[in-house]
């Protein structure tokens, strides 16, 4: 199915983006509103538009998307200090783009989280 949510326009070259990496499975670009010094969002190419959709021959997607953030902090060189990887799942996770994706978030101290607003 297309992903017509605009991580599939970036996907497709329909809107720009600062992409990181791509291979056949995945892409990652910095996200446009960073919550971190790093920010990096990894996004499958497969459409997929909440974890609540995801099904069990489909978890490698998300452990593509695990591995290839954590190859990419080792890369960066900021894997020793540590990150975060966060997914958000519909109104409560605060998800408002349904295509899944991981959020890769370092280079600081993050504190604690999930505080209820
Ligand atoms: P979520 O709230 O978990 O669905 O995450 C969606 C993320 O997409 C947010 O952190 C946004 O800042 C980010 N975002 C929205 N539009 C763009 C864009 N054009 N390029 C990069 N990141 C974006």
């Amino acid at each position: 199915m297309t992903d017509t949510t605009l991580f599939g326009k970036i996907i497709r070259r329909e809107i720009p983006a600062d992409i990181v990496f791509e291979d056949e499975h995945l892409i990652a670009f910095r996200d446009i509103a960073p919550q971190a010094p790093v920010h990096v969002l990894f996004v499958p190419k497969t459409s997929i538009a909440t974890l609540n959709d995801l099904h069990e021959e489909e978890a490698q997607v998300v452990g593509r998307l695990v591995f290839a953030a954590a190859t990419y902090a080792k890369q960066q060189g900021f894997a020793e200090d540590g990150y975060r990887i966060v997914m958000n799942c519909n109104a409560h996770g605060g998800q408002t783009v349904f295509q899944i994706h991981l959020h890769l978030l370092a280079g600081a101290h993050l504190g604690r989280f999930g505080v209820p607003v």
